[in-house]
């Protein structure tokens, strides 16, 4: 038998299973205990809290952020059929009065509110009438001082606990430091709270670095790889953002701006068009986003280096929400790394430091010779063993070499130059550049002037990177970052210390993230009919059409072609009221597209299944191929049945055992060997999965079995 909030989930928001976690921190919030939840970005954290809200009497109250995202939630609530409402500083008094009543009468499950709203007086009389079940504190991390992003209304909700001491809480974050962590739970006062870490591994987005030179030409690049796919540019400066823009929009495409001088009109007018798949593209500072839950975002770019890890990671994290692959790409320069810094020093002294080391952890992920996706995961604590085989480093081996002249020839110009050289000056001795500074300092006197012309500007810098990053070489900050020794650099330059150095890449051969086989995955001709029929319904009604499916359910729709109430129930992000809203005008348009398909003579059926085989053939898990394909393992399964039937399988014995299929067999045996999955599925209490059940009809159809 499915649980209670197994059918929650199912009825309500049409996903056959939780994610790892996701269930346990359900269970724990419906017996009434405090939780802390650590998920990355697109983890899942909403249904860890909407859950518990449909399975409790009462009302619960999610206190967030940020309105855009409050009204986001709530109306996807809505649509799937939830009644569910925000109250913020963006309505005015009749509203939040009506609004306020709803919450007295018990007509909400779900209450949005700002921190702000939720201490206010009135909204505490209207809680201390109305029943409670539980709390849920979205972005919780903004409580710390030593987040990265401290709200001060946030300090204010330590006062819940001491309001309603029984009523379960829930904090939740992408922020995994433990400090941060301390912090949530402590101000928050969290009684014996259980703490869930889910894994902060998003193996569908695939890491890409790059030093930040001719960064419009790469993106451009980029582009022709991902076509009309949605994506974000984050820029530092908000004149950056404007000019990429621009450049973009010059190339032909769809882009727009956002920063925080614009005025909030022309702010919500990108963000809308974005939303709404009107313009491809947004150049961005990190003012956008935080409120986006559009979950077909299929890449970011990095123009400029963010300020730490977790920062990144979350702003990536926007991307592939929908579990389908997505790619990201990162340019790193030391000037930036240079004007962070800069940004820091207005910090009292201890802020100051632990932002600097964070900055040299990002620093040092930027730099990573070893699968990059290994250092992000040790950075929140998880080690990887194997490599991830989606990132830069993996997809193109950095090669080392003996760099131990190269290292010299630097360290010695340092030298004899007296320390007084920053990176660029001494990049010009090395080259022997002919430079208006060059001259006045007389640095052409020097014995190493011009040792090093033979490598190309670009290629010492990122050498000189090397040594500083694995401390042969350092800053002096403090003297306007000029090279200075150390006593490593000692050993290299007076006892022969041998330096290991990466070749660096030409950005021609290290690729831009494209070995996945996506266009594959995402996109055939009925993926793009039911697209174009989205954005019409979405149009109508005003909404972003990813509120009505996500890419995922809509490819799910494409490979398994539902054309009954039934099937279309089984498709991952189909819950029951967008099967009464949406449904039917989906079916027609697969039906619609099937019968043109038989009009050309042409299975319906298409060839994604002989996909398929070919990576079972070739040895891959059907997990793997899952994953690789950006579909739903159950999709695979129905593959493998297909292939079963149609001979071009022997055996089911690796997917289902003797003794289930004499189980299955039996309810079929019962049901007829026609009867809808879902009937098979309730017939033996959901002891068997679908993709199971789907395989024994296969087996006794090959058999014979006709009943
Ligand atoms: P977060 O708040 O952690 O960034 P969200 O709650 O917005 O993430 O979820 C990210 C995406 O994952 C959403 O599109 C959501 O619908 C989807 N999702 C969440 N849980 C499941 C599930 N159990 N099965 C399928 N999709 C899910
Ligand atoms: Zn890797």
């Amino acid at each position: 038998m499915l649980s209670e909030p197994q059918k929650i989930l199912k009825r309500f928001f049409g996903y056959e299973q939780f994610r790892p976690m996701q269930q346990d921190v359900v269970q724990a919030a419906v017996s009434g205990r405090d939780v802390l939840v650590l998920m990355p970005t697109g983890g899942g954290k909403s249904i860890c809290y909407q859950v518990p809200a449909l399975c409790l009497p009462g009302l619960t109250v999610v206190v967030s952020p940020l309105i855009a995202l409050m009204q986001d939630q709530v109306e996807a609530l809505k649509r799937n059929g939830i009644s569910a409402a925000f109250l913020n500083s963006s309505q005015d008094w009749q509203e939040q009065a009506a609004i306020e009543r709803q919450c007295l009468n018990g007509e909400l499950k779900l209450i949005y509110v700002s921190p702000e709203k939720l201490l206010t007086d009135n909204f505490q009389y209207i809680l201390s009438k109305a029943q409670i079940s539980l709390f849920a504190i979205d972005e919780a991390h903004c409580i710390s001082f030593w987040g990265h992003d401290f709200r001060l209304e946030y300090t204010q909700l330590g006062k819940i606990k001491e309001l309603f001491p029984h009523v379960p809480l829930m904090a939740l974050t992408a922020t995994a430091d433990k400090l941060t962590r301390q912090d949530i739970l402590q101000q928050l006062r969290l009684e014996q709270p259980e703490v869930f870490v889910a894994s902060f591994d998003r193996p569908n987005l695939s890491l890409t670095v790059h030093p930040a030179q001719e960064r419009i030409k790469r993106i451009l690049e980029f582009l022709e790889d991902h076509p009309f796919e949605a994506g974000i540019i984050y820029c530092l400066s908000r004149k950056a953002c404007e000019q990429v823009a621009a450049r973009l929009t010059a190339a032909g495409y769809k882009a727009g701006y956002y920063h925080a001088a614009l005025s909030h009109q022309q702010r919500s007018h990108t963000q809308d068009a974005f939303l709404k798949d009107d313009i491809q593209i947004v150049c961005a500072t990190v003012a956008f986003g935080m409120g986006i839950d559009k979950s077909n975002v299929r890449w970011v770019i990095h123009y400029n280096l963010p300020k730490n890890i977790e920062s990144y990671y979350q702003e990536i994290g926007r991307a592939g929400r929908d579990g389908l692959a997505a790619d990201t790409l990162l340019f790193y320069s030391f000037a930036d790394v240079m004007k962070q810094r800069s940004m820091l020093e207005e910090l009292p002294d201890q802020r100051r430091e632990l932002q600097e080391a964070k900055l040299e952890r990002l620093q040092q992920y930027a730099e990573a010779h070893i699968c990059r996706r290994k250092v992000l995961l040790a950075y929140f604590g998880e080690v990887q063993d194997e490599n991830c085989g989606n990132c830069d480093v993996c997809r193109n081996p950095h090669q080392s070499f003996d760099g131990t002249v190269l290292a010299q020839k630097a360290l010695s110009a340092i030298v004899r130059a007296k320390e007084t050289l920053p990176i660029s000056l001494l990049i010009d001795v090395l080259r022997g550049g002919d430079t208006e500074e060059v001259r006045r300092k007389g640095l052409f006197k020097i014995k190493t002037y011009g040792s090093g012309r033979d490598v190309h500007p670009l290629d010492w810098r990122n050498y000189i990177q090397q040594l500083i990053n694995t401390g042969l070489l350092e800053i002096a900050y403090e003297q306007r970052q000029h090279l200075r020794l150390n006593e490593n650099s000692r050993e290299v330059l007076f006892n022969g210390k041998k330096v290991e150095l990466y070749k660096v890449e030409s950005p021609a051969v290290a690729g831009l993230g494209k070995p996945k086989p996506k266009a594959e995955a995402i996109g055939g001709e009925l993926f793009n009919r039911l697209r174009k029929l989205r954005k019409q319904l979405a149009d109508e009604q005003g909404v972003p059409p990813y509120v009505i499916f996500s890419d995922k359910t809509l490819q799910e729709m494409a490979a398994d072609q539902p054309v009954t109430e039934d099937s279309m129930l089984q498709v991952n992000g189909v819950g029951r009221q967008k099967m009464s809203t949406y449904g039917h005008d989906f079916i027609t348009e697969i039906m619609a597209f099937q019968k043109a398909q038989k009009g050309k003579g042409e299975k319906a059926q298409g060839a994604t299944h002989l996909v398929s085989l070919e990576l079972l053939q070739q040895g891959l898990s059907v997990e793997q191929i899952a994953r690789q394909r950006g579909m739903h393992p159950t999709t695979i399964y129905s593959h493998v049945a297909t292939l079963y039937e149609q001979n071009r399988l022997q055996s089911l014995n690796s997917y289902v055992s003797e003794r289930e299929l004499e189980a299955i067999g039996n309810a079929i045996y019962v049901h007829g060997i026609d009867s809808q999955l879902k009937q098979l599925f309730d017939s033996l209490h959901g002891k068997y999965p679908y993709h199971k059940i789907r395989l024994a009809i296969a087996f006794y159809k090959k058999k014979g079995m006709k009943v």
